[in-house]
């Protein structure tokens, strides 16, 4: 039962040790997890953010070219100097010295109705037509749709067409964009139709389209990944894109001829952490302080309890004073052995202090305590394994004995007994000294049960105090012929 109890009890500390470890492991993961997921979201969104930024500084970009064009392309004064025949000067000031110079555009070619072209300026120059025939080539599809928008989007006007809306701001817009390799250099490139932006019209049949090429250029590269905050920003085709960078198809190539816009993704995640971690490892710190705090204490309340539950278990059976069984014990025992053991026969001590009263009243009750503690060893060595040894009243001790039970064996060990109690017991302050009286009963001899063998003793007991004290007086003992009377012990034991 007791050491049921003790198994609960531990396993109970252990449970609760390991639930504040649980706790602290739980408020450690879900922390770091939450932490984790609040990263990868995190991530996430900036990812998408930089996507759209990226997204759409590259459409500003051709925006800012196509509106740049649209100075020439979207313009009277275009459509007559340059539809129906080439007004040099108006290329010269209005087209190099003017706009191309001030937007950075590369390459001009004018396409004619015909698909042929009808001019290229390259860095300023005015170039022979043979040569913009590369660049016609590469645009070619760019021509096409730009000329396809202008047939769809014309309308007749007095003996000509033209265009009704602004040929870039419309959602039905003149213009065709890509970016593409010139020259080993990627480049956005605008188609858009020559159109009036007043009264001027256009004969019929396919438009005059207006080619612009504009190098992305490093520099430019290098101030958009600036402004966007965006490291390693770069346009490439998409085949070259690093494995740990980000990226978007840009222009509509696809396959194995994309581009790609590039640059190195952050991650707030990692801020995150770095900010997060130091208050969690704070946090947890004090939990697991606080935990273990709540643990260390319950574990030694536990503890506590479990030492007084064993006092109280300890202080039930024994006498506190000498730690001897105590009367209830002592029962307890001799009804076992009496019923259950092997035992044939068996002896019982009752001994009694002789003028105890006094080392009280001269030595006080301290002393008193001290006189009845070593009385209690000296009975106890005496024993030794021979028998059992228990305090059972106020200066009175029992002893149950299983071995060496021959009167004269018994006697002996009496002599032994009391002689051990009357020597000298010292003390600081002084010296005391009692004797001792003894009844001795056996079983089965003098008495069958447990409580008539230990009622025989004690009345023996009593003899021995009236015959004068300081002996060892026998109820009526053993039937076997037991050895000769010590003088001065007892009387004689009474024949069998
Ligand atoms: P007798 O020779 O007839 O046995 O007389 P006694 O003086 O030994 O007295 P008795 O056996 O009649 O009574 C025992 C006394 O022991 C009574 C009590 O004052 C004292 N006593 C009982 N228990 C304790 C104890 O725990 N400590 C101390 N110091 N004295 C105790
Ligand atoms: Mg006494």
């Amino acid at each position: 039962m007791a050491h049921w109890l003790d198994t609960g009890k531990r396993n109970l500390k252990v449970a609760v040790y390991l639930l504040c470890v649980t706790v602290v492991i739980a408020f450690a993961l879900s922390n770091t997890h939450t932490l984790g997921s609040a990263g990868r979201i995190a991530d996430d969104v900036r990812a998408g953010d930089e996507r759209h930024l990226v997204r759409n500084e590259i459409d500003r970009q051709v925006e800012i070219l196509v509106f740049d064009q649209a100075r020439i392309s979207h313009w009277d004064e275009a459509v007559r100097a340059l539809i129906a025949h080439i007004d040099w000067d108006f290329v010269r000031d209005e087209i190099i010295e003017w706009h191309w110079e001030d937007f950075g555009i590369q390459t001009t070619v004018i396409v004619g109705p015909d698909g042929n072209p009808r001019l290229l300026i390259f860095e300023e120059d005015v170039r022979a037509e043979a040569e913009a025939v590369k660049y016609v080539e590469l645009a070619a599809d760019l021509v096409a749709l730009a000329r396809d928008a202008y047939k769809t989007h014309r309308q007749p006007a007095g003996g000509g067409f033209r265009v009704a809306y602004n040929p870039v701001r419309s959602h039905q817009p003149l213009f065709v964009s890509d970016i593409r390799p010139v020259d080993g250099q990627l480049t956005m490139i605008v188609a858009q139709a020559i159109v009036p932006d007043d009264d001027a019209l256009l004969p019929d049949g396919h438009a005059n389209i207006l080619l612009t090429f504009k190098p992305l250029s490093a520099p430019i590269l290098s101030e958009i990944g600036r402004k966007l905050g965006l490291q390693d920003f770069a346009i490439l085709p998409a085949a070259d894109v690093p494995a740990d960078a980000d990226w978007i198809r840009v222009g509509r190539s696809r396959g194995a001829d994309a581009i790609a816009v590039t640059w190195m993704r952050t991650y707030p995640s990692s801020v995150i952490w770095r900010q997060a971690l130091p208050l969690l490892a704070g946090g947890l710190l004090l939990v697991a302080i606080a935990l273990g705090f709540v643990a260390l204490r319950f574990g030694s309340s536990l503890l506590r309890l479990q030492q007084s539950e064993e006092r109280n278990r300890f202080l039930a059976h024994h006498d506190a004073l000498t730690g001897l069984p105590n009367r209830a014990q002592f029962e307890r025992e001799i009804e076992q052995v009496l019923q259950h053991s092997e035992q044939q026969r068996c002896a019982v001590l009752c001994i009694d202090l002789d003028r105890f009263k006094e080392v009280n009243d001269t030595w006080g009750h301290p002393v008193g305590d001290l006189v009845i503690r070593t009385v209690a060893s000296r009975i106890l060595a005496a024993v030794g394994d021979r028998g059992m040894a228990a305090r059972v009243g106020g200066d009175e001790f029992i002893v149950l004995l299983r071995e060496g039970l021959d009167p004269g064996s018994v006697l002996a060990l009496c002599e032994r007994i009391v002689a051990g109690i009357c020597s000298e017991i010292v003390f600081e302050g002084g010296s005391a000294t009692v004797g001792a009286s003894i009844g001795v009963a056996w079983w089965p001899d003098d008495a069958l049960t447990s409580r008539t063998v230990i009622r025989s003793a004690d009345e023996a007991l009593y003899r021995s105090k009236r015959e004068g004290r300081g002996r060892t007086w026998f109820a009526t003992g053993p039937a076997e012929p037991a050895s000769p009377e010590p003088s001065g012990i007892g009387p004689p034991r009474p024949a069998a």
